[in-house]
């Protein structure tokens, strides 16, 4: 047996014992005559220590011990003269009568603790020892846990787990595809799944009424912000069911992962909120509402004013942002500056000062007198002490700027405290996006998502105004200001789906030629069906109280797409091209 215990096992009441552990060197302190030694494994540290008198050869080996040498050691437990409280093993440590190095170690090229001094490229081009860390460790332990969880749920509810192909062809979720060249078939290639959705499908017209899978998807998008080009989602269908009973269900799921991995109790039933009230609110289709701030329309309090830019403006909105009056003009002018970047892209900012002594000062003096701005301020429920901050222009993007801006204050303000927890549904999506770029109508979610059954005469109707009031079957799951996840109750019927690909332009041939097959499986039979999928990766990394999910993936990707450690994407040899009948163009 290599080890009787593990590193963070042993208490004081195993003083006297004797043990046999294995692990790592994580650090070598040598005190006067004797050397201690932190020994790490997953578990925890055990420091253990090499008596001034201990026999020759044994001091003399643990002269010559490494970071991150792996050693077998025995020895007796014995009570610690200066305990560590801050340990879980830090009143004990192992006296030793013996130091078996099981293999040296390069001194790794960062330190291996809790906190460590290598930067992001480094730790990712030696991920093996990063995940050695302990973060990194609670990380994927976390993610195991909820995993389990979910599986656990799941199969309680009766879901079958069924794998669903990887080599397949283009699926509907609108990023790009990744492919894979076919050797067998020359000239034509595999698509990677965005998604499992038309495989999930089928299996309902299959009759596996409850299907989930932990899955992994492929995306290729440009990696902005916390991206991965592949990642893994709880990927769920269930047949026989109308849209209470999906969201009854997955909220369930979700209540029990909080509740067992974190000890966190969700409100039941979970709020929900429609996308129409959403936008208005929180300008933003996964509003953070963990904190207040919402966003008011002002339009018909300061226009005909005198103030040309709100004027002219097709909406003018404002958030009251809690006891920050005092912002000092260069503070003000700061987030003017920011509002204008081109990320958020306003074209200036309107301020109102709700000075605590009820004076009022604000950008706009000029054209407002105290009293109209007072109304303002009353009307979105400001007061003293509140700092009114205005945009205007049109009434979508204006509003999606308000939210950003909302965030961004709500951040600052200290009011998004990743351990607080405030999920809520989103539902109602319009079932489309008009482009204006492209002419034509795209889906919001897929072309699988169903109407809502009190639009279907609009859904039938060729106007294009009526098609924009087609409200979705559809429902996302959102936590904190972030999308987990989100679903629908799909098409089951042909002609539906026939004309839903004729709405989005995609003509008989092409609809043939990419969705032949379900739009056949339909006719046979297709049950009424919907489903979801969740975000797993992100899952982990918001109840872990994390932003970036790459601490939850075992091996990520860079920003640029790149695994550094293993050196990939790659060139492959002439050989192989050959074979799959590709030439390098450049
Ligand atoms: N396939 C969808 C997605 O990946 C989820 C769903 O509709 O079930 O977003």
């Amino acid at each position: 047996m290599y080890r009787t215990h593990t590193c963070g096992e042993l208490r004081i009441a195993d003083s006297g014992r004797s043990v046999t552990l294995a692990g790592w060197v994580q650090k070598v302190r040598k005190l006067g005559g004797m050397t201690f030694i932190d020994l790490r494994d997953r578990y925890g540290i055990t420091q253990l220590v090499v008596e001034a008198d201990a026999p020759a050869s044994l001091v003399e080996t643990a002269s010559t011990l490494g970071r991150e040498y792996v050693l077998q050691v025995e020895g007796e437990v014995v009570e610690r003269a200066s305990k560590n409280s801050k340990m879980p093993t830090g009143d004990i440590e192992i006296k030793l009568a013996s130091i078996n190095i099981l293999n040296k170690a390069d001194t790794p090229p960062f330190t291996i603790e809790e906190d460590t001094d290598g930067g992001e490229d480094i730790r990712a081009r030696y991920r093996y020892l990063d995940l050695r860390r302990p973060p990194l460790q609670r990380a994927l332990a976390l993610r195991h846990r909820l995993a389990h969880e979910l599986r656990n749920y799941l199969d309680s509810h009766g879901f079958m787990e069924i794998e669903t192909p990887y080599l397949i062809k283009s699926t509907p979720e609108g990023a790009r595809d990744f492919v894979v060249p076919s050797r067998m078939n020359p000239g034509t290639f595999y698509a990677l799944p965005q998604s499992p959705q038309t495989f999930k499908q089928l299996l309902m017209v299959a009759g596996y009424d409850r299907y989930f899978q932990i899955v992994r998807c492929f995306r290729d998008e440009d990696l902005r912000a916390d991206r991965q080009p592949e990642f893994t989602q709880i990927d769920c269908e269930m047949s026989f069911v109308e849209q209470e009973d999906v969201l009854n269900m997955f909220e369930g799921m979700m209540r029990t992962m909080f509740k067992n991995a974190l000890g966190v109790d969700i409100p039941d039933p979970l709020p929900r909120m429609s996308w129409y009230d959403a936008m208005d609110r929180y300008g933003s289709d996964k509003p953070d509402v963990r904190f207040g701030m919402e966003i008011h329309e002002i339009s018909s309090l300061v226009k005909g004013c005198g103030f040309g830019v709100f004027d002219s403006a097709a909406y003018v909105g404002a958030i009251a942002v809690p006891g920050s009056a005092d912002y000092t003009r260069k503070q003000l002018d700061e987030i003017t500056e920011w509002v204008k970047r081109p990320q958020v892209g306003a074209k200036g900012l309107v301020y109102v000062k709700l000075n605590s002594d009820g004076s009022i000062k604000s950008s706009v003096d000029k054209f407002y007198s105290p009293e109209q701005l007072k109304a303002v301020a009353d009307s979105i429920g400001a007061s003293a002490g509140d700092l009114l901050l205005i945009l205007c222009g049109d009434k979508r993007k204006t509003q999606n700027q308000l939210g950003v801006l909302r965030v961004e204050m709500g951040g600052r303000l200290g009011l998004r405290d990743p351990k607080v927890f405030a999920p809520l549904w989103i539902v109602d999506f319009p079932l489309f996006e008009w482009s204006e770029e492209d002419g034509r109508f795209y889906a919001m979610h897929h072309p699988f998502t169903a109407p809502k059954p009190e639009h279907l005469d609009w859904y039938y109707s060729d106007k294009k105004e009526d098609l924009e009031r087609v409200c979705a079957n559809a429902y996302d799951f959102v936590l904190n200001g972030t999308e987990l996840g989100g679903g629908s109750i799909r098409i089951h019927n042909a002609d539906m789906q026939k004309r839903m690909f004729e709405i989005l332009g995609i003509g008989k041939e092409e609809a043939e030629y990419k969705f032949g097959f379900i739009i056949n499986a339909f006719k046979f039979g297709a049950p009424p069906h919907g489903g979801l999928a969740f975000g797993f990766d992100r899952v982990c990394a918001l109840f872990g109280g994390q932003e970036t999910i790459r601490d939850y993936i075992a091996f990520p990707k860079n920003n640029q797409g790149r695994d550094v450690m293993i050196d990939s994407p790659s060139q492959i040899d002439d050989i192989q091209l050959e074979e799959l009948h590709i030439a390098i163009s450049k």
